[in-house]
């Protein structure tokens, strides 16, 4: 782990069992943070906060985050075998969000931007209470101090660059916790800081640990300023709990269960249709996945029969394999509680249209076959529960205001998907939908530059843009004679 610079064994010893989910074989161990270990973490990036120009010298900031780019990039190859290894993530996926995408401007766009963010605001002269005696006011953005990163499994480097890259640029220190399946890129990433980059001690620190409660000293420890989440709403809701008592702010990005809405035009769905299939992708472990297809009743026989073919035709099996989509899932855990939603879904009376078994060529790793739900009601638990696997429920509507409404019954509102030939009425739908993200007709979002996060109980605050760059400041305001 990295604490205040220097990379370290935990101070109890302990190391713990890495396991790739495709073999189900022990690739390394990592070393095992306790609380101590936690909390000597948030004592360095304290100091480092209090005690250094880390927070004022942008110039300096904006050269080590480029340093830490060359570093990165340097290694890329390494990290993908790596994330391969411990996430189980699909080769593909690697040359998109799991790491290609992140890695061409998660660090450098927030690099670009302290250069041209708006550091500083102007208000006019006021005479504030009429005493013959005006002032000049500004406002000032400043970082906000020590900011806890807490990391799921699923997207993990891509989740942490996206955290770290603007927490950086913004002025601030940060202590970072993986998730537990998957410590190696960060433990990688504490190394090329480390040794590849002048960003001082303290600034960083990396502290992986077995038990996730190590994790909770970020949001109760009074020299913690701000915790920044992504995982799942029933951690979210543990954190912003524990967070209170410090009235910490707090930064969540949390579960999701997004549609893919096909309108009810005439014509050919085939190709939209079988886009949802991509759900698949990473095995459904992905927050942002459209795991509800919601069609035209007066079509839905039709689009059952096109989704389950096309979820037939997903290839599945070692994530290594350049033309596999879906691999397996993260852990036993996962395993056995998606499997244990694929049962739920038939006791409330779904129909099982294709896949919902552990595939049995497959004896090692934790693999689910690419599943498809027909006759969801989006009352049942499987359309209304985050099931993090690789299962689509099929749900008619009638038009669009009955459209509109299920996708809005839900306690989530993070992404989704709209189709339709016409642009302007699938923009005017996508209007109507309470969540963060959506992409009409095939087109995708993502970018640093897009802010992304949820609606509802599926978050508090925005991730990349301008947005995610604001959530890490404070604001001043400030005034002296005019
Ligand atoms: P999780 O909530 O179980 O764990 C996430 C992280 O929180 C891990 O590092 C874990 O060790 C830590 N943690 C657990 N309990 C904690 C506590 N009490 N205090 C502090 N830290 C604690 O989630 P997961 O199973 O690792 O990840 C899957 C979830 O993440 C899904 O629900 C998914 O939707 C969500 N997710 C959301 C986004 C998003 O941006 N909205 C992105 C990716 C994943």
């Amino acid at each position: 782990m990295l604490i205040d610079g220097k990379l370290v064994e935990s101070e109890s010893g302990r190391r713990f069992d890495v396991i790739n989910p495709a073999t189900e074989e022990v690739i390394g161990t990592a070393a095992d943070g306790t609380r101590a270990d936690m909390e000597r973490a948030v004592a360095a990036a304290r100091r480092a906060f209090d005690t250094t120009d880390w927070s004022r010298n942008h110039a300096f900031r904006e050269a080590c985050l480029r340093q830490l780019q060359a570093a990165l990039e340097a290694e890329r190859e390494e990290i993908r075998g790596e994330l391969i290894a411990e996430v189980g993530c699909p080769l593909l996926s690697t040359y998109g969000p799991q790491l290609d995408a992140p890695l061409s401007e998660a660090i450098t766009w927030p690099a670009d931007m302290i250069s041209q963010f708006p550091w500083k605001r102007e208000l006019p002269d006021k005479d504030a209470f009429g005493m013959g005696a005006l002032s000049a006011r500004e406002v000032w953005k400043e970082p906000v101090g020590v900011v806890g990163v807490i990391v799921p499994w699923n997207f993990p480097l891509e989740i942490t660059l996206n955290k770290i890259g603007p927490i950086l640029a913004m002025g601030n220190t940060c202590v970072v916790k993986p998730a537990p399946d998957t410590p190696f890129n960060a433990t990688r990433l504490g190394r090329l800081i480390a040794e590849k980059t002048d960003i001082p001690p303290g600034v960083v620190n990396i502290v992986p640990a077995s038990d996730h409660l190590v994790g909770e000293v970020l949001s109760t420890s009074p020299l913690v300023d701000m915790v920044a989440f992504t995982g799942s709403t029933a951690t979210g809701r543990r954190i912003m709990s524990a967070a209170s008592a410090t009235l910490k702010r707090t930064f969540l990005e949390l579960g999701g269960k997004s549609v893919y809405l096909i309108l009810d035009d005439d014509g050919d769905i085939s190709g939209p249709i079988e886009g949802s299939a991509f759900v698949c992708m990473h095995a459904g472990q992905g927050c942002a996945m459209p795991t509800r297809l919601l069609v035209p009743n007066s079509r839905y026989d039709e689009a059952v029969e096109i989704v389950t073919a096309a979820m037939q035709r997903t290839k599945y099996g070692d994530p290594t394999d350049p033309s596999v989509i879906q691999g397996p899932l993260i852990s036993k855990r996962q395993h056995e509680r998606v499997l244990g939603y694929i049962e739920k879904g038939k006791q409330e009376g779904a129909r099982l249209t294709t896949g919902g078994r552990v595939p049995p060529e497959l004896t090692k790793g934790f693999f689910v076959e690419p599943t498809v739900f027909a006759n969801v009601d989006n009352r049942m638990t499987i359309a209304q529960e985050e099931i993090f696997g690789p299962v689509l429920s099929v749900i008619g509507f009638d038009d669009d205001d009955d459209a509109v409404r299920i996708a809005n019954d839900s306690i989530y509102g993070l992404s989704g998907v709209v189709h339709a030939r016409d642009l302007d009425r699938a923009k005017a739908v996508a209007a109507r939908i309470r969540t963060g993200t959506l992409g009409i007709n095939g087109s995708v979002w993502y970018g640093a530059d897009a802010p992304f996060g949820g609606y509802k109980q599926s978050g508090v605050g925005r991730q990349c843009g301008i947005e995610g760059l604001e959530i890490f400041t404070e604001t001043k305001t400030v005034s002296w004679p005019a």
